[in-house]
């Protein structure tokens, strides 16, 4: 079995929902400097971004809060290539490059192939990603080859039996996808663990989903003991399961790496009263219609009309679960805007194929332009 990420703390900083400035696109550095520093002080020392987070500012984060404040062996760096539109294999290198500078990195511990899916498997090997980032590893400048994804566990399979060079993967695993029938998490978790590939953890609370439950649910979970939260019963789920190298939250304030911190410093697996109380909890929250989107935005860098799907698909979940028909409806109006409304979506199907979650979103779109624009 591999040794991969056996001295890596299993709580993992994701940089992919920082704080920003009032209502602002800026990235609050004041607050992410006290959230990076607060996180290694409490001994964690694994940071994940992505080429694209926060339209490329999430890397030129994470080189002023982390890499020019700390000490280069006092932590561990992930980035991720996109291939949503790469269009010539120049751009592989041009991408490289520009994380590192972004990054200010002379090598990266961990650099991954960004969400390899049904469409991107072949685009990436057209680009040549594969070798070109094989060399680099030869050179010393990638420590750890992966990938991520989102992709069936039957594709997985072929994508890990096809480059055996991924030395790990980064799965969606939590609690409510487990044994889900769409996403599969069990399935993909097993496929790695079969290739003897190391895992390392997303949406353990699925988009700050798991961890903002209905009062029902805060009860149940709060009488299996003393300071269990939603979020912590999910991120403990996900760290006691084998093969791990780190769990990743994406914490968008100090109060968060505050209480994810001091929970992941003395975790304990799971007794079964609190595993009883997680399947229960998934049995109340199916029986909710609720769409499962986590807000990565995906859907968007590819809608030809721009539509602004995550939003949509947030108010039609309150609606569905409040019901409250006029406010919702004011507030449609007020956040979608005269362009992007649901009503314009033309059915293309493009955002479905790089869905993580496999909605159905030119459907939704359709629900949603029925309830709120009728
Ligand atoms: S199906 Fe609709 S929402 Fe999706 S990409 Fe096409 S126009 Fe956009
Ligand atoms: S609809 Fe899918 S791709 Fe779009 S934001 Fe939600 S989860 Fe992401």
């Amino acid at each position: 079995m591999s040794c991969l990420g056996k001295d890596i703390a299993k709580l993992g900083f994701g940089f992919m929902r920082l704080p920003t400035v009032g209502t602002t696109q800026e990235i609050d550095m004041d607050q992410v400097c006290k959230m990076v520093d607060l996180f290694l002080e409490r001994g964690f020392t694994y940071f994940d971004t992505a080429y694209v987070y926060h339209g490329g500012q999430s890397e030129v984060a994470l080189r002023r809060a982390l890499v020019e404040r700390h000490p280069r062996e006092s932590f561990t760096v992930a980035t991720k290539m996109p291939f949503f539109d790469m269009k010539d294999p120049a751009q592989v290198e041009e991408y490289f490059n520009t994380s590192k500078d972004r990054m200010g990195v002379e090598y990266f511990d961990f650099y991954l192939l960004h969400n390899l899916s049904e469409a991107s498997i072949s685009k990436a090997e057209e680009m040549g990603a594969w070798d070109f980032l094989r060399k680099k590893k030869e050179q010393g400048v990638i420590r750890h080859l992966g990938f991520s994804s989102h992709a069936k566990p039957e594709q997985i399979d072929d994508i890990l039996t096809r480059h055996p060079e991924a030395e790990f993967i980064q799965l969606q695993i939590n609690y409510m996808d487990w044994e889900n029938e769409k996403i599969k998490s069990r399935e993909c978790y097993e496929v790695a663990r079969k290739h003897d590939k190391p895992i390392v953890i997303m949406e353990p609370i699925k988009g700050g989903f798991l961890a903002s439950l209905t009062d029902e649910i805060r009860e149940l979970f709060a009488a299996t003991g003393s300071g269990n939260t939603p979020a912590s019963l999910a991120l403990r789920f996900c760290a006691e399961l084998d093969g791990i190298i780190t769990v990743l939250s994406g914490m968008s304030t100090l109060e968060q790496v505050e209480q994810n911190t001091a929970m992941m410093q003395n975790w304990k697996p799971l007794n079964d009263t609190e595993k009883k109380a997680l399947d229960k909890a998934v049995k109340i929250i199916e029986s909710h219609p609720r769409v499962p989107c986590t807000n990565c935005k995906y859907c968007m860098e590819v809608c030809p009309q721009e539509i602004k799907i995550p939003s949509i698909i947030s108010i039609l979940n309150d609606y569905e679960a409040y019901g409250q028909a006029e406010v919702i409806k004011k507030g449609y109006g007020m956040r979608v805007g005269p362009k992007g409304k649901a009503s314009e979506c033309v059915h293309c199907a493009t955002c479905e194929q790089q869905c993580p979650q496999h909605i159905g979103i030119s459907e939704v779109m359709e629900k949603a332009a029925g309830i709120f624009e009728g």
